[in-house]
């Protein structure tokens, strides 16, 4: 079962790295008494870059580091010899993370790509003693320092959540499929700034693919009007994203429930209708032949072209079907 926690948001400070001093510096060799400026330019800070790597699905790396700082660029020396720049601090990002300035509130970028975006620039490095030479100035005692780095307060927000999101009622069986669907558990842990904690796991389907089905608690329950949830999206990189609906066999009435199910999620979030779904009938194992073939039916002829899958996370029936229809509408 997949208990953890899904870190989703959370706030890091971040310092780009002092531009190195240019040099004042003056050529000396013997015999030649004087020599030109040739003090070198200083390194460039370095940046504090935010990169997006598809192999992270959480946020929880930041329960430990929080503050990031690039180095500084180097100083000019001797014979124009310029200063190297300072070490980047590259940060690691899941794809969908929102990246926003916490104390402005703007939104600086969406990291949806293996991009990397600079979120502190590194401060330039000085120039050195001999730029400034000129006719009436042969000798400048003059050289750039470096410009400081900047310091940034940042939210990281994950937008995406997951490839199959579980829309249900309480009851419905979402948490029992997950647990019956999920093998590999993600590294998830409890972290003080979730503003929400939907369960999730990896589905491994056949041929080792896998995707990312999430129980996002919230949805329905009358969290239409609810405040602080962030934007819960599914995944829409690279896949496309799958609603699935479980409604249990047991239910007074399948075809309400589900017209109720899509009230609430528009709603919610209208931009969630464009997903393709799919509807799962749960707890079929409570059913005997004749129910079973009587709903079959039922569904075929209120759900018309909507798939629909009778399944059971207690006898395992029906669920390599599910994977599959789940898998052939994420790729279709
Ligand atoms: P959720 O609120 O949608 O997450 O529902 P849960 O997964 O917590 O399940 C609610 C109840 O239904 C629990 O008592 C489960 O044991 C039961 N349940 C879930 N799946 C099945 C199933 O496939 N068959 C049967 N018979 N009971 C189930
Ligand atoms: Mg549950």
């Amino acid at each position: 079962m997949t208990e953890g926690n899904f870190v989703d948001y959370v706030k890091i400070h971040v310092s780009s790295g002092k531009g190195g001093k240019g040099s004042t510096h003056f050529h000396r060799e013997k015999y030649i008494t004087k020599g030109g400026p040739d003090g070198g330019d200083g390194g460039r800070g370095g940046h504090v870059i935010l990169r997006g790597d598809k192999n992270l699905w959480t946020l929880v790396s930041f329960k430990f580091k929080r503050h990031f700082k690039a180095e500084h660029g180097l100083h000019g020396s001797k014979s124009r010899s310029t200063g190297a720049d300072g070490q980047d601090a590259i940060i690691p990002v899941p794809l969908g993370t929102v990246v926003i300035d916490t104390q402005t509130g703007e939104r600086i970028a969406e990291i949806t790509t293996e991009e990397d975006v600079i979120v502190a620039p590194g401060g330039m490095g000085g120039r050195g003693n001999w730029h400034f030479k000129t006719s009436t100035n042969q000798a400048p005692r003059y050289a750039q320092p470096g410009i400081d780095g900047i310091e940034r307060d940042i939210t990281l927000e994950l937008k995406v959540l997951a490839d199959v999101g579980l829309v249900g009622f309480p009851n419905a069986g979402k948490s029992t499929l997950l647990a019956a669907l999920t093998s590999a558990k993600p590294k998830i842990a409890d972290y003080p700034f979730t503003t929400l904690k939907p369960n999730l796991g990896i589905v491994q389907n056949r041929d080792f693919t896998s995707f990312v089905m999430a129980d996002i608690p919230g949805i329905i329950e009358g969290a239409a009007e609810g405040k602080g949830l962030g934007h819960y999206f599914l995944r829409h990189i690279e896949r496309n994203s799958v609603l699935l609906y479980v409604i249990p066999a047991d239910a007074d009435d399948i075809s309400e429930q589900f017209t109720i199910l899509n009230k609430e999620l528009t709603r919610y979030n209208p931009e969630l209708l464009d997903k393709n779904f799919i509807i799962g009938i749960s707890k079929v194992d409570l059913l005997d032949e004749e129910l079973y073939t009587a709903i079959e039916s039922e569904c075929k002829g209120a759900f018309k072209d909507i798939p629909v899958v009778l399944f059971s996370s207690v006898s395992q029936q029906g669920l390599t079907q599910l994977k599959d229809r789940l898998w052939e509408l994420l790729n279709a």
